[in-house]
């Protein structure tokens, strides 16, 4: 009968959520040791100017490194961070660890370049949001000039008006902001005029492969247009090729993030990148 039809697809479906359920579970729980033990580290991955080579910073990508040295694949952990809420946890711990590498270069007096840090919308619903940054910003002793704080696209349209708060806040802190996965999902161009934005970080899925060139062109003149007349700086993300490098300049876009130029790297093969300040890959 109709009705038996119909409680077997429930019922699949909920024994289908329950193994979810148990899996983060468990999933969690390992992660939260993880916090607790350091497993959890910032990789940085260079963001290159395409005209000289020069780095001009970095992304911080959470990395989970288990003891025995074995990396967990971002994908296996960073989305039940996300749906377990212990995002927030993550991102502060990233965000502390990018901040003691940042005292540490600058105690060195190398040239220290600022590093942006990904920071999920689940911030917004928690208690002293901003004060959770500029207090760690003020124990390390690192200018907020060297922060850049990364939201995703899809968050800034969710709540329009509650994020525009906070980046009134950020700012006036110091902070810059920058719109992760710009195009990724429902927003249009017109939106960036209202909000005040530093950098745009045009999607990775822009770059692919399978998409058709000339609306890639397209699209591509249009932020880079908007981007310029709103001074707006440009990240491409997912540069991976020498066209995909051409590509930006035709547009007058500088700086890119991507494979071509290098992937994200642990602390120490990234300070030995910062002493070097170049990567210039093989034509
Ligand atoms: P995202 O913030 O957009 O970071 C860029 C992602 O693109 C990274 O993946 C990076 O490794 C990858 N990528 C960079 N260049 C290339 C390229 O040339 N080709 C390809 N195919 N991929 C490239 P990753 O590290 O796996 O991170 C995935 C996503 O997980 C991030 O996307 C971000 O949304 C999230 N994430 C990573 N770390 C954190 C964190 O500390 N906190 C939060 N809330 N999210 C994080
Ligand atoms: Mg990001
Ligand atoms: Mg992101
Ligand atoms: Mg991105």
């Amino acid at each position: 009968t109709v009705k038996g039809i119909r409680y077997k697809h429930v019922a699949v479906y909920s024994e289908e959520f329950d193994r979810r359920m148990i899996h983060d579970e468990q999933t969690k729980r390992a992660i939260e040791s993880a916090l607790a033990n350091d497993e959890i580290i910032p990789f940085f991955q260079p963001k290159v100017d395409i005209k000289t080579g020069r780095l001009t910073g970095a992304e911080a990508l959470a990395r989970w490194r288990r003891s025995d040295g074995q990396l967990v694949p971002p994908g296996e952990f960073i989305p039940v961070c996300e749906r377990t809420g212990l995002v927030v946890a993550l991102d502060l711990k990233i965000f502390e660890k990018t901040l003691e590498f940042l005292a540490a270069q600058m105690k060195k007096q190398v040239r220290t370049l600022p590093v942006s840090v990904n920071f999920s919308r689940a911030h917004f619903m928690t208690a002293n949001f901003i004060d959770k940054l500029t207090d760690r910003l003020r124990k390390y002793s690192v200018p907020p000039e060297l922060i850049e704080v990364e939201l995703t696209e899809t968050d800034f349209i969710a709540d329009k008006d509650m994020v525009g708060k906070f980046i009134e806040e950020l700012h006036a802190n110091g902070l810059a902001i920058a719109m992760d996965d710009f195009g990724s999902g429902y927003s249009s161009l017109n939106m960036l005029k209202d909000i005040p934005i530093d950098v745009l970080k045009i999607d990775q899925g822009f770059l692919r492969e399978d998409t058709d060139s000339e609306r890639q062109r397209a699209i591509f003149a249009a932020i880079a247009q908007m981007a310029s007349k709103l001074q707006i700086k440009i990240v491409v993300e997912g540069v991976e090729t020498l066209e995909n490098v051409e590509m930006m300049r035709e547009y007058g876009c500088f700086i890119a993030q991507g494979y071509y130029y290098a992937k994200p790297m642990d602390r120490a093969a990234f300070e030995k990148l910062l002493e070097v300040g170049k990567i210039c890959p093989e034509k």
